[in-house]
């Protein structure tokens, strides 16, 4: 068993130094983070295609670029983030003023899945370091090399006390559960999240746990459906629908359902060509074991769309399942892959009575152009996020807390609420001692009279 108690030790040692708190330290480490990323674009890149057969377009579009994105809104407002921010005092409370002071947490661990291996690592990263704390990063072992780049990565440009990645799998994981931390990042399976939060009991660790789950896309009668077709087939195909918030499945109108099926070919062959698997581009599954739980899946129902698969080279085209009901075991679970399981519905009702029947979705997509509708389904359905008319998209925008509900998870970040997450809030309240209210004190005559008077 590995011991981390040194590298804690360090960790926290270097975190009471107070430097990791100072603004301009935090303002200066995020540039070099910024910095240390474009120098290592190329190598990040290639580890991304040594991993998962990621095109440079998706290695950009959804781990770099999307990360350095996050790192220039952070630089620009944190500033303002990290003030101490005053907020109303009650009437009851004259003479002093009220203050929340965001202060760091201390020693942080950051534990990442393997299908963003490089973004799901650095995202929360940059959360951490604004608002001021040390990191350890343990990255997946399903991706290596990625995680060996970032490893090199982060090794050049910060010293271990401060930013580390520990690689490993399972034990290692184990083992830096087992130190008392100061909050506990984790992106996995629902099933490890589990794992995470009782570990983090054992200090209790406060915790964010970005899990998974089976993400529902309604295609309401009166959808646009081509425009529908093409962003669920965006959405559920990249990264070969190895995508947290990717639709699992889609339930569609009785009524739309064979013109939507064609737009949903049309895309596909328009995204990924005729021959999915001779594509270079298209990226493959991470493992043999994941390979094998996908495939057993496509004898189930009708094979609409795709169903090609190459073991050797881990690949399954864009496959699209219909005549599939919930006793199939393709809807026991989240897919994370690229089958897309197609259900139809009459009646809006029948949905959301079994959407809610099961754990609460990370995210959920609604195709219509009612506004009664998105409503509907808003107001009935609990959910982490999601889009309408759209698919996947609401996760880049800083300005939307990203995370989920329930068993989807628990807590949310991205934006302000990164810097939120990794900041506890210190409530401060200054009183005057330039006089001294009475009231409270127990020996005042007519004390409770007055007291029952103020809380009426
Ligand atoms: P996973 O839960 O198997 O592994 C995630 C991390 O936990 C890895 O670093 C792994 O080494 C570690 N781990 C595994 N078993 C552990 C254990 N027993 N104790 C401690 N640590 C352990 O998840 P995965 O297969 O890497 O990723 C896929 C899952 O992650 C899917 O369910 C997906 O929905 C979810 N996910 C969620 C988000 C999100 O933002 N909500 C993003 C990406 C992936």
């Amino acid at each position: 068993m590995f011991n981390y108690a040194d590298l804690l030790l360090k960790q926290r040692a270097y975190f009471q130094t107070g430097e990791t708190k100072d603004l301009a330290f935090r303002i200066e480490a995020l540039q070099k983070l910024g910095n240390a990323i474009r120098e290592g674009e190329q190598q990040l890149i290639q580890s991304l295609k040594d991993d998962l057969n990621k095109s440079e377009f998706d290695a950009y579009s959804t781990e770099i670029g999307i990360v350095l994105e996050e790192i220039r809104f952070t630089l620009k407002n944190l500033r303002r983030w990290a003030k101490p921010r005053k907020v109303k005092t009650p009437f009851t409370h004259i003479g002093s003023k009220s203050y929340i002071y965001p202060e760091p947490y201390g020693v942080t661990l950051i534990i990442a899945p393997w299908n963003y291996p490089f973004q799901l690592a650095i995202a929360p990263l940059i959360g951490a370091i604004a608002a001021g704390n040390c990191a350890i990063v343990k990255p997946s072992e399903l991706t290596p090399r990625t995680s060996e780049v970032l490893a090199e990565l982060m090794k050049r440009h910060f010293p271990k006390e401060y930013i580390t990645v520990v690689e490993g799998g399972v034990e290692t994981s184990e083992a830096l559960l087992n130190e008392r931390l100061d909050y506990i990042f984790f992106t996995g399976s629902v099933e490890v999240g589990k794992i995470i939060m009782k570990a983090a009991s054992k200090h209790l660790t406060p915790v964010t746990l970005e899990l998974g789950g089976k993400s529902p896309c309604i295609v309401h009668q009166d959808a646009n459906l081509k425009i529908a077709a093409k962003r669920i087939a965006w959405g559920k195909f990249m990264n070969a629908g190895q995508t947290c918030i990717a639709p699992d499945y889609i339930y569609v109108h009785k009524s739309i359902k064979e013109a939507f099926l064609t737009h949903l070919r049309n895309a596909l062959t328009e995204l990924y060509g005729l021959e999915p698997l001779k594509n270079m581009e298209y990226t493959r599954i991470v493992s043999k074991r994941h390979f094998n739980r996908l495939e057993s899946f496509l004898s189930e129902g009708s094979i609409f769309h795709g169903g090609e698969t190459s073991l050797e080279q881990l690949l399954i085209s864009p496959t699209v399942l219909t005549d599939i009901t919930w006793e199939d075991k393709v809807m026991d679970n989240e897919i994370f892959g690229p089958i897309l399981p197609v259900l139809e519905y009459e009646q809006l009702p029948e949905v959301v009575t079994e959407i809610v029947n099961h754990p609460k979705p990370l995210a959920l997509y609604l195709f219509t152009e009612s506004n009664t509708v998105q409503e509907k389904i808003l107001a009935h359905v609990s959910f982490g996020g999601g889009c309408i008319n759209d698919t996947v998209y609401h996760i880049s925008s800083p300005y939307l807390p990203f995370g989920g509900v329930g068993n989807s998870g628990t807590g949310a970040y991205h934006g302000k609420e990164s810097f939120d997450t990794f900041s506890h809030k210190k409530s401060i309240l200054k009183q005057t001692t330039l006089f001294d209210i009475p009231l409270r004190y127990p020996n005042v005559k007519n004390g409770l009279k007055y007291i029952k008077m103020v809380f009426k």
